[in-house]
């Protein structure tokens, strides 16, 4: 541990965002080993509402929020925000991180979690200087995952923005959101890969047999 984060009395609160379209338990288990490792005091996570980036329909923002809701119920230290999903028009990370200093104040510090895939492209986000002034980053890989790219981006980012990225592995859990969706779609089981409650609310409210 650094002297930094010895001595620093600040809180730390991590944003873990995303589609979660729909969440599973590869989520779950990020956020805890993120959680673990960084010595976190809060984690939140925040389910995208409409991202200007997205090809593909996303199911209702309502849906998505209620099934991370189910999925983080019985772990104490998580919990959701729902300040993207309520947000007219596109929503933007730096619209979201500015909205979180206002509520939480100077003595929190956000980290805000995203695969190392997305951190590759962050200088296209909005406002991309301004955010990776804004807050700390954290990229997410899976072992085996070549960091060659990634911890050339991160050297950049560093220099150009003064950017803390912290990179960091987690177990390899080989779980999307795109194979749930493909396999509800075709009629298979999702049972383990969502937590029960999760799968239920697929199954009742027939989500995903349209894709
Ligand atoms: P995504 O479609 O949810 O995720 C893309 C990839 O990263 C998928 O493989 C996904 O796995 C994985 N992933 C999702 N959330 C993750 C997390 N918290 N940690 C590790 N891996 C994760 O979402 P995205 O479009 O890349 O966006 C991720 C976040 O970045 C969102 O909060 C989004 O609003 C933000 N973002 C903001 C801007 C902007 O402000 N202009 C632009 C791009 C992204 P699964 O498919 O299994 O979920």
């Amino acid at each position: 541990m650094s002297n930094q984060e010895e001595t620093s009395t600040k809180l730390r609160y991590a944003i873990m965002g995303g589609t979660f379209d729909p969440i599973h338990i590869g989520h779950l288990a990020v956020a805890e080993e993120v959680k673990q490792k960084l010595h976190c005091d809060r984690m939140i996570f925040i389910p995208s509402g409409n991202p200007p980036h997205k090809k593909r329909v996303l199911t209702d923002a309502v849906h998505r929020y209620i099934m991370t809701v189910m999925a983080v119920n019985s772990n104490p230290h998580f919990e959701v925000s729902d300040i993207e999903v309520e947000r007219q028009g596109y929503t933007y990370t730096l619209d979201t991180v500015k909205q979180l200093q206002k509520i939480y104040g100077d003595n929190v510090e956000l980290v805000f979690i995203t695969g190392a895939d997305a951190i590759l492209e962050v200088e296209t986000w909005y406002k991309a200087d301004e955010l990776l002034k804004l807050c700390s980053f954290v990229a997410v890989t899976r072992p085996g995952y070549d960091k060659t790219k990634l911890e050339q981006k991160l050297q950049s980012l560093q220099s150009k923005y003064g950017s803390v990225i912290y990179s960091i592995d987690v177990p390899g859990l080989n779980i999307s959101s795109t194979d749930i969706r493909q396999r509800v779609n075709g009629g298979n089981s999702i049972k383990y890969l969502v937590p029960e409650t999760v799968e239920q609310y697929i199954l009742k409210n027939g989500l995903y047999k349209e894709l």
